[in-house]
């Protein structure tokens, strides 16, 4: 039966299309972006060009109204040629989720086209003492007449610096019984006064995406740049991150692929006692081992994904265990790359050890993996 459980034909061809993109104009960059810890503005301007730079966008707004799974894809076939890359549609999407759940039409009207037409936008919920405890943030937002006012410093901000926008989460009401509900969420331009960014992260991967803290002194933004109504702010950063997880497992998927595509490679040009070390059954094993937890994640991804946007009940487990589930994958399976290669593989004239140290962020951001699974086995207990 033709159709069944298996991607449509628009799906396949979008990843004909973003994978010859990736191939002509991202990955021959990628190396070089990684080695300078530069933005890769080649990879900006080839996704925006081809419209793929943000393809969640509603067509209402301009953009491409792609569904989820359809931003998994891309994002994965980025990711499988330059992790730091596909966090531009990924981060795109973190950074309008809020939004296109909770904020006024003006607000959407206002932010979503320019986002459409290439401009980048960034999430910033973390600060340095408030990480996995969300609720325990400190930056602070007060009403003054028409403008609402910010103060305090949001750490870890990913694109930081290049982002045109960013949603903020911040305390509005310090008193609430409940902290969590005394959190509001904000859209801040990056020419607001009062906003700045801080200097770059030195990391071990992802060394092309700017990581940055942002700090709001004064920062003073106009009344109707809230997303939703006040105190709903930490409400609808976790919504979002139900929609989200599934695209960083789809960019662990993509980095893992990229890796086991690598080692398939080598390991049947090497040559060690007189043959390709590809005969050797042990290494063999090894590969089976890569592309069948490589096939499980994906499959998880996109069912997450597609849960996620059909508004499934049980659409936090699949993003948690998809985002998991792929991420430990993409650690396994990039970490087994380098084995594969031995020494080379512990270089920089090969691919792999830099898609090790890029897969380990995915099993650290939008929520550690411990945290995925508490949230997991909240819901177990839930039933
Ligand atoms: C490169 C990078 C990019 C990022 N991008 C963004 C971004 O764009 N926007 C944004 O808002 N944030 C971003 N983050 C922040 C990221 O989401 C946090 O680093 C992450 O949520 C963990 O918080 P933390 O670093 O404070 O670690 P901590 O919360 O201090 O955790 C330390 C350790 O304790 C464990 N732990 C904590 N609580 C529990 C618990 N209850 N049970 C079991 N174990 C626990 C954690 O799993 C971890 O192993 C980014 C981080 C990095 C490194």
């Amino acid at each position: 039966m033709t159709g069944l459980y298996q991607l449509g034909e628009e799906h396949e061809e979008l990843r004909a299309a973003i994978r010859a993109l990736v191939d002509k104009e991202i990955a021959p960059h990628a190396a070089a972006v990684d080695e300078d810890a530069r933005f890769p503005e080649e990879a900006r301007k080839a996704l925006v060009a081809a419209d793929m730079h943000a393809v969640h966008i509603p067509e209402f707004y301009g953009g491409q109204g792609a569904d989820a799974v359809a931003a998994c894809i891309v994002i994965e076939e980025v990711a499988r040629a330059c992790a730091s890359s596909s966090l531009i549609p990924a981060v795109n999407k973190l950074g309008t989720v809020p939004l296109l759940l909770s904020a006024s039409e003006e607000l959407k009207s206002q932010v979503l086209p320019g986002i459409a037409k290439g401009e980048m936008a960034s999430y910033a919920l973390s600060e340095r003492e408030a990480g996995s405890d969300t609720a325990s943030m400190r930056t602070r937002a007060r009403l003054d007449g028409d403008h609402w006012v910010l103060n305090g410093t949001k750490a870890w901000i990913t694109n930081a610096g290049e982002s045109t926008w960013y949603t903020v989460m911040a305390v509005t009401d310090p008193n609430a019984a409940k902290p969590a509900n005394g959190i509001s969420a904000f859209v801040v331009h990056k020419d607001d006064p009062g906003f700045s960014v801080g200097p770059k992260e030195r990391k071990l991967g992802i060394k092309g995406s700017p990581t940055r803290e942002i700090h709001f002194e004064d920062c003073t933004i106009p009344a109707d740049r809230i997303v939703g109504e006040p105190g709903t702010g930490l409400k609808t950063a976790l919504a979002t991150l139900d929609h989200t997880r599934p695209t960083i497992g789809a960019q662990a998927v993509g980095i893992a692929q990229g890796a086991l595509e690598a080692s398939i490679a080598y390991v049947k040009e090497r040559k060690q006692f007189g043959k390709a070390i590809a005969e050797f059954q042990g290494l063999q094993f090894m590969l089976a081992d890569m592309g069948m937890k490589v096939e499980a994640a994906r499959h998880l991804v996109y069912a997450a994904a597609a849960k996620a946007e059909r508004g499934d009940p049980g659409a936090g487990f699949t993003a948690s265990a998809a985002k998991t589930f792929a991420s430990d994958t993409a650690m396994q399976v990039t970490t087994d790359a380098v084995q594969l290669f031995g020494g080379a593989g512990y270089t920089r004239d090969f691919p792999v050890e830099r898609m090790m140290r890029d897969a380990k962020i995915t099993q650290i951001y939008e929520g550690t993996n411990q945290i995925q699974r508490v949230v997991m086995a909240r819901q177990l207990l839930k039933g």
